[in-house]
C-alpha cells in the first residue's frame, strides 16, 4: 500500500488490531512520517453452488444460517453455536476450494455437524433436507439415532474411566459373580 500523502511505497505497521473478520492496521510512510490506515480482510473466491434441478446460484451465508437457525429453534443450544457452525461449515467450503459445490455436499456437511450437535434439530433439517417420504422413512432416521446414542451412553454411564485392559478383567469377573475386584 503506498502512502496516500507522498506515494512512497513503504510503511510500518505502529499498530494493528482484529476487527470484524479483518484486520486493521495503522501505518507510518517510511519517507514523509504521515500516518494513514489500512484494513484487511479476506476476500474469497465466488463459489457457485449446484442446485437440484442444475440451476446455479452464489453461495450465500446468510441463507445457510437461516437453515440452521430454522433447524435449530428453541432448542437448549449455547449462544452463538449456530453461528460458529455456518463459520465452519463456510470455512470448510472455501477451504475444498472448488468453484462449485452441489447443495447435497452442504447439506450432507450440516447433517453431520448437527447430528452431533443435537438431534432434535438433526430430525428438522433431515426431514427437510431429505424430503422423507413417509412417515417410516423418518422413523427409520430416528430409529438410527436412537441406536447410536444407546450404544455412545452405555460404556461411559456403566464403565467410567477405566482403561481398555480392566474393561476385560472386570467383565470376566462379573460374569464369575465375584466382587468388583481391587482399585
Ligand atoms: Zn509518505
Amino acid at each position: 500500500m503506498n502512502c496516500p500523502y507522498c506515494g512512497f511505497h513503504d510503511s510500518k505497521v505502529i499498530d494493528s488490531r482484529e476487527v470484524n473478520d479483518g484486520i486493521r492496521r495503522r501505518r507510518e510512510c517510511l519517507n514523509c512520517g504521515s500516518r494513514f490506515t489500512t484494513y484487511e480482510r479476506l476476500q474469497p473466491a465466488s463459489l457457485f453452488v449446484i442446485k437440484k434441478d442444475e440451476r446455479r446460484e452464489e453461495f450465500n451465508r446468510d441463507k445457510l444460517l437461516a437453515g440452521l437457525r430454522k433447524a435449530c429453534e428453541k432448542r437448549p443450544l449455547p449462544i452463538g453455536i449456530v453461528e460458529k457452525l455456518a463459520d465452519d461449515i463456510e470455512a470448510e467450503l472455501y477451504r475444498l476450494g472448488k468453484a462449485e459445490i452441489s447443495t447435497a455436499v452442504i447439506g450432507d456437511m450440516v447433517m453431520e455437524r448437527l447430528k452431533s450437535l443435537d438431534h432434535i434439530a438433526y430430525i428438522r433439517f433431515a426431514s427437510v433436507y431429505r424430503e422423507f417420504a413417509d412417515i417410516t422413512a423418518l422413523k427409520q432416521e430416528i430409529d438410527t439415532l436412537v441406536g447410536s446414542e444407546v450404544s455412545a451412553s452405555l460404556p461411559t454411564s456403566q464403565l467410567p474411566l477405566l482403561p481398555d485392559d480392566r474393561l476385560g478383567e472386570l467383565a470376566k469377573s462379573r460374569r464369575r459373580g465375584q466382587k468388583r475386584g481391587k482399585h
